[in-house]
């Protein structure tokens, strides 16, 4: 067995083959050691709703305190239910089908032990999240990456094709997408479900970003898809949606045979979840009282594409969900992308993701993510920055 780093005299055993600290912390800290705006780490720089946060106290105030059902607060997912019901049109049963969680990342790595065994394979797209891989092989299955291309990050269905082997047990997707912010239509989930359809692989839909989706266009969630929906866990963070990524809580939404071997691990992972946060965010929910996250997110995304054409960076796609937006440096610099990453961070202050940290391989096609959850005078204060970059 390869061994970890020793500690008094214990071997701890690698688990995964990541064996660095992921970006995000790498990013967010050499932001804060340079001084820098930050529009690395995919977090939003302003207040929550006052109406949530009210909630929140509300709930350890009025002795919501203690330990919620083990599946989730009753009234959370009630509320999901009727949300979903609501934005999608699909029946969701909140007894048998839906699971809170302490996050989405959580609920993810909970997925995928419930589904993979050792000598597994799991299908991932890349770029991807930087927690797929490292949560397939914790499970001592082999990950599978296949590459998206850019500048569109279209899936080559072929290549999905070549990757499935009698081993495949699971195929990770994620619409609208992290760090490419494209998004899938009807035809791709077809596609998929014309590919798995005589086969066990089971599908995790991460779709934490699915009420960001811009100009119009439409998130097509594989709850839509009955085919699919029948094989599939559906993943979701309300982090995404109420600004609150430090709350950390998210749902997976399965069909209810899925539902039982999911919590069949989170009653001993986790047991259950914070419960005033799951009290808040059921009233949030039924009260509706929030600005929908889609249009605050549209008017960032419309400002800093405004923003950003005045720079030396090229985008070559505008965002079509998720708070992210891709960018090259082409006219800038020919630096490998975490180096030039580091570069602007350092030299200009202003910290963004290098796209290659979203590929196992680390492919680089010198491009760059810049979170733009962030208030306009952010926005503002680093494009002025990135004004200064000089082109070669
Ligand atoms: N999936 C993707 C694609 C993400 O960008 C994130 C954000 N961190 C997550 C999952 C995890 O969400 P959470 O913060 O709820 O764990
Ligand atoms: N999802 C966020 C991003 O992509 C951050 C998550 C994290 O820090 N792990 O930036």
């Amino acid at each position: 067995m390869e061994t970890g780093k020793k500690g008094f005299g214990i071997e701890f055993p690698l688990k995964h083959s990541a064996t660095g600290t992921t970006i995000f912390t790498v990013m967010s800290a050499l932001a804060t050691q340079h001084g820098a705006i930050n529009l690395s780490q995919g977090f939003p720089d302003f207040p929550i709703d006052d109406a949530l946060a009210q909630f929140l106290f509300d709930a350890a105030k009025n002795g919501f305190n203690q330990y919620a059902p083990m599946p989730g607060f009753p009234p959370l997912r009630q509320a999901i239910a009727a949300d979903f019901l609501k934005r999608y049109g699909v029946k969701v049963d909140a007894d048998t089908e839906i699971t809170v969680t302490p996050g989405a990342t959580y609920a993810i790595y909970t997925a995928f032990a419930a589904v993979l065994q050792p000598g597994d394979e799991a299908i991932l797209l890349e770029p991807a999240y930087d927690s797929y891989i490292p949560n397939i092989e914790m499970n001592g299955a082999k990950a599978v990456p296949v590459g998206l291309t850019a500048p569109d990050f279209q899936v080559d269905w072929n290549k999905v094709k070549e990757a499935i082997t009698p081993r495949t047990k699971a195929i990770i997707i994620n619409t609208p997408h992290n760090p490419t912010g494209a998004i899938w239509d009807q035809q791709d989930w077809d596609t998929l479900a014309e590919i798995v359809r005589d086969t066990n692989i089971v599908i995790l839909a991460d779709e934490v970003y699915e009420q960001l989706v811009f100009d119009g266009q439409k998130h097509y969630s594989v709850l839509e898809h009955p085919e699919l929906r029948e094989r599939s866990f559906a993943l979701y963070s309300f982090g995404k949606v109420y600004n609150n990524t430090g709350w950390k809580i998210g749902y997976c939404i399965a069909p209810p045979a899925f539902t039982v071997a999911f919590r069949r691990l989170h009653q001993f992972l986790s047991f259950t979840t914070n419960t005033p946060a799951q009290y808040a965010l059921a009233n949030i929910i039924e009260k509706g009282v929030a600005q929908p996250v889609g249009e605050v997110m549209q008017k960032k995304k419309d400002y800093f594409l405004d923003l950003i054409k005045e720079t030396p960076f090229t985008i070559h796609k505008a965002s079509k969900g998720s708070y992210f937006q891709v960018a090259s440096y082409e006219r800038i610099s020919d630096m490998p992308d975490m180096e030039f990453a580091q570069w602007l961070t350092r030299e200009h202050g202003v910290a963004t993701i290098p796209v290659s940290a979203f590929y196992q391989n680390k492919h680089d096609d010198h491009l760059i993510r810049f979170c733009f959850a962030k208030k306009e005078e952010t926005l503002k204060a680093a494009v002025d920055r990135l004004m200064g970059v000089g082109v070669r």
